[in-house]
């Protein structure tokens, strides 16, 4: 098996790092280096962003629909290798290939949004603010932004962010994480192949120090962010320390409430999708489920069937349901907070514990796993996991589960399983994390919405994708004019 070393993509080439150290990559299902990353240097994204700002004045004055055509071109290439990049997302990451499908369909619905920037990038005017005095406001690109992205969604959390930054004026410089880095390599061929401007677009490879180099270099306006909490606040509070703009979007620990009205038939797939899909490693993933009140038996019966049901196995094969976890690290921390919750006393009615799969023997599986009984203290309650391990933590009423709720360190997102208006109002409006969803697993905005949670699940303003992040992108500027 031959090892692929990643490179840099800097002003238009793809250049070996300066790297000395490297991290590996591995195929989570074979359980097997596929790849080495460079630990990038500061060197490595100093080049980056010197193409990139030298790349800015051009880029800015080209018309905004020309800058989209670029995008459209983009498209048309992702398009044509659409099931070429969702295999390589699979084989890095180890998720099923529908849902890297999903993934990839998500990051071309942000292009598709951007394109709309020719409306979403415009001022306005007022004529006699005073008289014969009239003023206007411009949006304006800023110059050079910067991504940082987690292993999770390696194709399509960068473009929450990027086809933003490109199309109102901006160059770009993207760091993916040293987990998944061939999914960005993938895309960046792409990017070669459609012919950008050189330096409007780089990829730097690298994991802590390319990160802290980016935070620190003076000449990058902003930072959009996705990982998890620890890393959100100290990447927002660098910005902070170093005058740049951020979004950064951290993790997660989502609560499904199952009413007694539910219509469990209906809605069990999108529970069970909710909670094991992408073997739990998403942000919107279900986390805790609070069955409230009488039916909680049935739906908990219901839930551990359907669970129980799930194939896991390779997610290239079309019949996997669940893939394995992302590294054998990861698989030992999902395993440590299983034996933490049966050591708080939690009840294990479902152990994926012992997850064998025919044929990959040195896959990192963890099964679906399933704990009753559970007190919102206990560490598997309070701490985001991000592996298909359910704490169910049983309710008397709604108002129980949003105190839940509302009481977690974690703001993304929550969802309500029910057929009452009145019990879905109460969630809307109680409820803290930014995104809600109504007999719906995964809370997910599409690319015309804003992407982001609450509390400690986002630090800053202005949130990914949607309308507003033309606001993060660009700088306003009025001008007052008067003639004599
Ligand atoms: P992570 O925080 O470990 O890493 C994210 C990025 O930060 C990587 O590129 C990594 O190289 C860098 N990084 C990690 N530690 C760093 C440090 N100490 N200093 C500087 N840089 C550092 O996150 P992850 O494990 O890759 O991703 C999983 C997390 O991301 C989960 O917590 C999940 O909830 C969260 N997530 C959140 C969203 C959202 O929309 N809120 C979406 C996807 C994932």
């Amino acid at each position: 098996m031959s090892i692929t070393v990643m490179k840099n993509y800097i002003n238009g080439e793809w250049q070996d790092s300066g790297a000395e150290v490297f991290g590996e990559v591995h195929n989570p299902v074979m359980g097997e280096q596929i790849a080495a990353v460079p630990y990038g240097t500061r060197g490595d994204v100093d080049q980056a962003v010197q193409a990139a700002t030298a790349a800015f004045p051009e880029w800015r004055q080209t018309p905004p629909l020309a800058r989209a055509r670029y995008l459209f071109r983009l498209k048309d290439a992702f398009e044509e290798e659409f099931e070429d990049i969702a295999r390589v997302l699979t084989r890095e990451q180890g998720k099923a290939i529908d849902e890297s499908r999903g993934e990839v369909r998500r990051m071309i619905e942000n292009i598709e949004h951007a394109s709309g920037v020719t409306t979403m990038m415009t001022g306005y005017c007022l004529e006699d603010i005073a008289q014969g005095v009239d003023s206007s406001l411009f949006r304006q690109p800023m110059g050079v932004f910067a991504g940082i992205a987690p292993y999770n969604f390696p194709a399509m959390v960068p473009w929450w962010f990027i086809p933003y930054a490109l199309v109102s004026g901006n160059t770009y410089v993207l760091k993916p994480s040293e987990q998944v880095p061939m999914t960005q390599n993938r895309i960046f061929e792409l990017i070669d192949e459609v012919g950008f401007p050189e330096g409007v677009i780089n990829l730097v490879n690298g994991s802590r120090e390319v990160v802290n180099a980016i935070l620190d270099h003076r000449d990058i306006q902003g930072v959009s962010f996705v990982g998890s909490t620890p890393t959100a606040e100290y990447i927002y509070e660098r910005c902070g320390a170093t005058g740049k703009r951020v979004q950064a979007l951290g993790g997660a620990k989502n609560i499904i409430a199952v009413m007694p009205d539910a219509n469990l038939e209906a809605g069990m797939p999108s529970l069970i999708t909710s909670f094991f899909g992408c073997a739990g490693q998403r942000c919107l993933s279900g986390s805790i489920l609070s069955p409230v009140g009488e039916g909680a038996d049935a739906c908990i019966e219901q839930f551990v069937a359907a669970a129980r049901a799930m194939s896991v196995g390779n997610g290239l094969d079309e019949s996997t349901a669940m893939g394995p976890v992302v590294s054998e690290a990861h698989r030992e921390r999902v395993l440590a907070y299983i034996e933490k919750g049966l050591a708080e006393g939690a009840e294990l009615i479902l152990d994926g514990r012992d997850c064998r799969v025919e044929g990959y023997p040195r896959g990192y599986f963890v099964g679906p796993t399933i704990f009753d009984k559970v007190t919102p203290e206990m560490t598997i309650a309070r701490e985001e996991i991000f592996g298909p391990v359910v704490s169910i933590v049983r309710a008397e009423s709604l108002d129980e589960v949003i105190e839940l709720i509302n009481s977690r360190n974690f703001a993304n997102a929550a969802c309500i399983y029910t057929q009452n208006a009145k019990a879905v109002r109460e969630m809307r409006y109680r409820a803290n994390p930014g995104m809600i969803g109504v007999n719906i697993g995964i809370a997910a905005p599409m690319s015309f919405f804003p992407f982001g949670g609450s509390g400690n699940s986002m630090f800053g303003d202005i949130k990914g994708h949607g309308r507003e992040i033309f606001q993060f992108f660009t700088d306003t500027k009025v001008v007052i004019e008067r003639y004599f």
